[in-house]
């Protein structure tokens, strides 16, 4: 055992210092894609026990990679260099009461976001964020990440859904900022720093995060429309008629629809007729009195009457609600399946979503003939998981993985979206963040990285490259 495997081990004892082979399960990345034994696994219990590592750690200069659910799928949450500590926040999962006047909740950094949506159903009062992971996710890695899901475009990303924050600093210090209210302008929005920041700015321990009221009623349509430009259009009478009540908008097509009705038998389609394209609409209200099924009713049928939408399915249940918003989250899940995908998380102005996909088929196909495209996401924000199967019949990519994720990524950022729209750098969208942000922003970024942590021992490697390895800004 090494002198630093000792102290942690000292400090943290049996629960929670872990050294291999029992680290194997923290090991790799979802995707399994990234991810060496580390020296150990830190389990700290509590605030302090964190600050202990941290300082351990520094001491004796060894990198820290905090690590959430291991969800991300970026490769941000795991161990690249030999003698890394993780740092897993997985023992620090504490909910405490909400209140409800406030509308806010304090809790731990290891809580788990479905263990969270259920603390709260008793109550009457809603977290508003949901994605395909929540069964694992957990709030630290959801604020290092500044989660997105499927309600970002009513709620907001997992930065509006903060207001206050604990974070353990690289050089040990402990910032408490667990304040409970929206408007502090009391200097610069530190809390928001260490939203997105990947865990290269500090380690999150603890948060206060802004609650809703639950909805009381919800109407639900699965819908089935011409093309994408259709999509668009009828997104844009949707917002007009429901207004604040439309909470999801999302879409997928065919292609992932098929993958999806082949690898996972329970699941059905409910229309009469396939389309090239699929919307998930959802309007909810906290009031019993607002009439959503009529306002969906007939937004739909105006919606037809302009051929905009070819068939259409309200839900009559909760479980008919649950089969419709399955057919869509499991997009991933049958793709996974199929074997080998690229995925690729792009946002662009809801408006040019259409003509992104025309224009991003077209490059794909350029690229590599036959490579089959299966685009789905949120299209309330304009959030495309474009995510790639390879030929038919054929086991990979040819070799070309890195030169089309570059060109949806320049497409993307032409348009005026993004290449990384809610999942972050992580380790593998670094140099496409080197060769499309301006040399200002990329030089801005390594500021605050080298301001607060000087010894790049925080997570190195993530979202920056690490300080001997950037190029220099002009
Ligand atoms: C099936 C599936 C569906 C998904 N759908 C979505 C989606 O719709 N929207 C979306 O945004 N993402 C989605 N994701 C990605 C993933 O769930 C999110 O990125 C999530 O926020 C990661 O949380 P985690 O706890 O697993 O973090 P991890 O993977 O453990 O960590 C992610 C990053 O945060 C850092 N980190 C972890 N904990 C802390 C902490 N306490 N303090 C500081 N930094 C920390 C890590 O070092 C790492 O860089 C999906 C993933 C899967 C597998």
């Amino acid at each position: 055992m090494t002198d630093t495997a000792a102290a942690l081990s000292a400090v943290l004892g049996a629960k929670g210092w872990l050294s291999p082979p029992d680290t194997t399960p923290y090991a790799r990345d979802w995707l399994d894609r990234y991810g060496i034994e580390p020296l150990g696994v830190a389990r700290p219990a509590g605030t302090q026990e964190v600050a202990e590592v941290v300082r351990i750690c520094q001491r004796a200069g060894v990198a820290i990679v905090p690590q959430g659910g291991n969800t991300g799928l970026c490769g941000g949450a795991v161990a690249v260099m030999p003698d890394t500590v993780i740092l897993s926040l997985s023992r620090m999962a504490a909910i405490g009461e909400p209140d409800p006047d406030s509308g806010s909740i304090l809790v731990e950094a290891g809580a788990v976001l479905a263990s969270l949506h259920e603390a709260l159903e008793p109550h009457g009062l809603i977290f508003p964020l949901h994605l395909g992971a929540e069964g694992s996710a957990r709030i630290g890695g959801l604020i290092g990440t500044n989660a997105g899901g499927s309600h970002a475009f009513r709620y907001g990303m997992m930065q509006d859904l903060v207001l206050g924050l604990e974070v353990v600093l690289p050089d040990g210090t402990v910032w408490n900022g667990l304040r409970a209210v929206q408007k502090d302008n009391a200097g610069y929005q530190l809390r928001k720093l260490f939203c997105g920041a990947e865990g290269t700015l500090g380690i999150v321990t603890r948060a206060v995060l802004k609650l809703h009221p639950a909805p009381r009623q919800r109407a639900t349509a699965l819908l089935a429309l011409p093309d994408f430009a259709a999509a668009v259009a009828f997104g844009t009478e949707l917002r007009r008629e429901a207004g604040e009540f439309l909470s999801g908008l999302e879409f997928f097509c065919d292609a992932g629809l098929e993958l999806a009705l082949k690898h996972l038998p329970d699941l059905a389609f409910p229309l009469g007729a396939r389309g090239p394209v699929y919307l998930l609409v959802e309007l909810a209200s906290g009031s019993p009195r607002i009439p959503l099924d009529d306002i969906l009713s007939s937004a739909l049928e105006h919606g037809m009457e302009q051929e905009l939408v070819t068939d259409g399915a309200l839900a009559m249940s909760d479980a008919q609600r649950a089969h419709f918003w399955r057919l869509r989250e499991e997009q991933p899940e049958g793709q996974r399946l199929e074997g080998e995908q690229l995925k690729h998380d792009i946002s662009v102005p809801p408006g040019k979503l259409a003509a992104f996909i025309t224009a991003g088929q077209e490059i794909c196909h350029g690229i590599l003939p036959g490579v089959r495209i299966n685009p789905f996401g949120h299209l309330g924000d304009g959030n495309i998981h474009y995510n790639l199967s390879p030929p038919e019949g054929r086991p990979g990519f040819d070799g070309k993985a890195g030169e089309i994720g570059r060109a949806l990524a320049a497409l993307a950022t032409g348009m005026g979206g993004s290449f990384a729209a809610e999942h972050g750098l992580g380790r593998s969208k670094i140099a496409l963040a080197d060769d499309l942000r301006s040399a200002v922003e990329r030089d801005l970024m390594a500021r605050l990285k080298d301001a607060l942590d000087p010894s790049g021992l925080m997570n190195p490697g993530v979202l920056l490259k690490a300080k001997e390895e950037r190029k220099t800004f002009e």
